[in-house]
């Protein structure tokens, strides 16, 4: 015992002192086994694996069948082991344009299900995925193109007398992932992460970014901001709404590539099945308060790649009048691992902010006087959040290069106010 204790002590390394990421919580919201309805609009041979029809109708079983969704249950609990699924193909899908809402594509779902003989499930918390061309141009929150979103079913509207109701429970949602022009032509990878990323949300937090008091697991928005969590901005510094489980990994950097093998005794499930679903698939990586707690890599499913980061001792500083503060920061990694770039910026608030004293690089245990730095007037209710950004390869942030078979970025972040 002593022997090999001494031996581990030998060779441990020792992660930087650093505060975790913020914790989730539930709300008192308890989830249910996932019914996953994908939509499709209808293109090429649906038989042929090589369509992205095909393709992704394998990936709704695969999403709810594979090492992805034990990973999120061993968290999100009440998920159970595996989901269902189906795959609808249409040819009717709405394309997503200027005149798009939310009550429309309810609307669609709703008589496509009626005349499919799709019913209400009780017992599962069911979401409604629906991959939709786009007219290029829009750029409006959810029908932005190449983007995605979820919102709760409005369980209030009708359509030609029948209440919608009847399909849709309080705990079922509908997420919508967009094309960049046609689905047909979409990148299959960033359907997939995208299509993880809003299903993951959708089950964990039906009613969506507008949940703040209700039930699901986000983390809320308080006001004044500093009497909450400074993570809370993380939604690409827009305020207001709350952080989801998909958000804190930020869509844009944290993906993974996994293989899927079919389970054992599933005949329909198999390599030599034309349009086998065995293969790799590229999911989010996710937000797991567990592993947050633990307080090394706060997301799953584990990347090759170990994770760094930075920390500051605080969630918010409080600014003195001249607006000028030095805030320490420290840089940590999960293992012993190559330098990395530290970067940052303001993320959101009314005040006009400025960090300096990075870019810099940085390994596990660097210090940095991190300098912040009001270029507005420091009055009563004056706020900045900024998210430092830990990167290595290339530049930080959407479309930058990840690192081989890793993430792209890792955030921290932090706020400074004067009240
Ligand atoms: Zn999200």
């Amino acid at each position: 015992m002593a022997a090999s204790h001494r031996a581990a002590a030998h060779t441990s390394f020792t992660p930087a002192l650093h505060r975790r990421e913020p914790i989730l919580g539930s709300h008192g919201f308890v989830l249910e086994p996932l019914r996953l309805i994908v939509i499709l609009p209808r293109s090429g041979g649906i038989k042929d694996p090589n369509t992205l029809d095909s393709r992704l109708s394998w990936f709704g079983y695969v999403l709810t069948h594979g090492l992805w969704y034990q990973d999120m249950s061993h968290d999100y609990q009440g998920l159970g082991t595996r989901g269902k699924d189906v795959t609808v193909y249409a040819n009717t899908v709405p394309a997503v344009t200027s005149s798009s809402t939310w009550g429309g594509y309810q609307d669609y779902v709703f008589g496509l299900s009626t005349n499919l003989g799709i019913k209400a499930a009780p017992s599962f918390e069911t979401v409604y995925l629906l991959y939709l061309d786009c007219t290029p141009g829009e750029t409006s929150s959810f029908k932005s193109c190449h983007g995605g979103g979820h919102r709760p079913f409005d369980l209030t509207r009708t359509i030609q007398g029948l209440a919608e109701s009847r399909l849709f429970g309080s705990e079922d949602s509908l997420a919508v992932v967009t094309a960049t022009t046609t689905v047909a032509a979409e990148n299959f990878d960033r359907l997939t992460w995208t299509a993880t990323h809003e299903v993951i949300e959708a089950a964990t937090n039906p009613r969506s970014e507008q949940a703040n008091g209700l039930p699901g697991w986000y983390l809320p928005v308080e006001n004044p901001p500093w009497s909450g969590s400074p993570w809370s901005e993380l939604q690409n510094g827009q305020p207001g709404t709350v952080m989801e489980v998909g958000d804190l990994g930020r869509i844009s950097s944290q993906h993974i590539r996994l293989r899927f093998q079919c389970p054992k005794g599933f005949a329909s499930c198999n390599s030599a099945t034309p349009t086998s679903p065995e293969g790799h698939y590229v999911f989010a990586r996710t937000y797991s308060p567990s592993a947050a707690q633990a307080n090394g890599d706060p997301d799953v499913p584990p990347t090759p790649v170990p994770y760094y980061s930075s920390s500051t001792q605080k969630d918010w500083y409080r600014l003195p009048a001249s607006g000028v503060l030095t805030v320490p920061v420290t840089a940590w990694s999960v293992t012993d691992s190559p330098p990395w770039t530290l970067s940052g910026s303001q993320l959101a608030g009314p005040g006009n902010c400025k960090l300096t004293g990075i870019p810099v690089t940085v390994r596990n245990g660097t210090a940095v006087n991190l300098g912040v730095k009001t270029t507005s007037p420091v009055t009563s209710g004056t706020w900045c959040v900024f998210e430092l950004k830990s990167h290595r390869s290339g530049s930080e942030g959407s479309g930058a290069t990840p690192d081989n078979g890793g993430d792209t970025f890792h955030s921290w972040v932090f706020g400074v106010y004067f009240p």
